[in-house]
């Protein structure tokens, strides 16, 4: 099969949709590669790591998408990546369609075969495409809370870990999910004083029987949430409900009985924020203060760390290209039904069953 991997065009998105290593994999089981020109250089994968790799290197994006019998991207496409999609071509990235009536109609009207990533599932649960994101979003938390606590962010100036003699800060996470879990284990590793709140009492059954008596467990509640926000330095927000928007967990009043220069990180801000004070931020300007209280609501933290991310990414996606490349999409979807629900538009038609009702399709 011919594959194609574009440079991606949304704005400060430097992650690619494969690394040379993954060019490796499928030149070395006979199928061709072309990248575009510089697609990874900002974050360290030159043309030439893809050149030695086996890829075919080409100059613009017209190339890749008239070539490429499959296009591997990471983020939505674009209405000009929309434009150069032809039937029956095989797309496989992130789409997130649900709130995106132009992209889906352009998906549509392309009759290109469109796969998600973010709704592919798995045995146990879980979403194995969307998982490392979360990772990184999670472990990436702490480290922006961490630098948000200094004083000149505006923080209260506290180290996490402490040093000894000195108390270690407090950080209290809402929601034990993948972010919840991965921002623990990192507070954690910088010896920090962590809870971790979940409505799950199997999460956090789970999280004592991993992690021991280190990590302190609670079950979420009003009650549990207002106390032990008051007495964080910093607060990650880590909550999913899926297919619904993030429930307002800690309320604005409550911010006014927080200690001041404390930190909220709310990595749910892409499904709207835990905090009723979170706006989505940027990269740029991450940061707003609010009753004396530190926001970081940055809607795409893995965009800040790359390099990792299109690593994590291109680690959990790269079996898939194999799959659809070796056996062709039929059989690849049909020999696993998890990989199948990852199928949002099918020709002309929507194949997901909640964008189709969100959006007025027929399924
Ligand atoms: P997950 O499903 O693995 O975990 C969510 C957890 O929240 C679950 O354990 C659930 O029981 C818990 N929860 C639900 N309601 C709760 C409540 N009222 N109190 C306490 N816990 C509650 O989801 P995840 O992958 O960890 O994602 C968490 C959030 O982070 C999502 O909103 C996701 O979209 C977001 N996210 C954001 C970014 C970013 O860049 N900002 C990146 C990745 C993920």
């Amino acid at each position: 099969m011919i594959i194609g991997v574009p440079k991606e065009i949304k704005n400060h998105e430097y992650r690619i949709g494969m690394t040379p290593a993954g060019v490796r994999e499928l030149v070395q089981r006979g199928h061709q590669v072309l990248v575009q020109r510089d697609g990874g250089t900002a974050i360290g994968l030159t043309n030439e790591l893809y050149q030695i790799a086996g890829a075919t290197l080409v100059n613009t994006p017209e190339e890749v998408y008239s070539n490429a019998e499959m296009v591997v991207k990471v983020k939505e496409p674009q209405p000009s990546e929309c434009a150069m999609l032809r039937p029956g071509q095989l797309l496989f990235t992130y789409l997130h369609l649900a709130p995106d009536p132009e992209q889906t109609e352009q998906l549509v009207a392309s009759g290109a075969i469109a796969i998600a990533y973010e709704t592919v599932t798995d045995d146990h649960g879980g979403l194995p495409l969307l998982a490392p994101m979360s990772e990184v979003a999670g472990r990436m938390a702490i480290q922006a809370g961490a630098h948000s606590l200094e004083k000149a962010q505006g923080g209260n100036g506290t180290l996490l870990g402490g040093v000894p003699g000195v108390q270690p800060g407090k950080v209290v996470v809402i929601g034990g999910g993948v972010v919840g879990e991965n921002a623990a284990r990192m507070a954690m590793g910088l010896g920090a004083d962590v809870t971790v709140l979940d409505r799950s009492i199997d999460r956090l059954k789970a999280l004592d029987n991993h992690y021991g008596p280190q990590l302190k467990t609670l079950y979420s509640t009003v009650e549990s949430i207002e106390s032990s926000v008051c007495e964080a330095d910093l607060v990650i927000g880590a909550v999913l409900v899926p297919g619904a928007a993030a429930p307002k967990l800690v309320k604005r009043e409550t911010l006014t009985q927080m200690k001041n220069g404390s930190v909220l990180v709310d990595v749910a801000i892409d499904q709207g924020g835990c905090f009723e004070t979170s706006k989505a931020t940027t990269h740029q300007e991450p940061t707003y203060t609010i009753e004396g209280v530190v926001h970081y609501c940055v809607a795409n933290m893995p965009g800040g760390v790359a390099r990792t991310a299109t690593f994590a990414l291109t680690n959990a996606t790269l079996p898939y290209v194999i799959a659809l490349a070796n056996k062709g999409y039929q059989q690849a979807l049909t020999d696993d039904h998890h990989f199948c629900n990852g199928l949002n538009v099918f020709k002309g038609q929507v194949t997901c069953e909640p964008v189709a009702h969100d959006l007025g399709y027929q399924y």
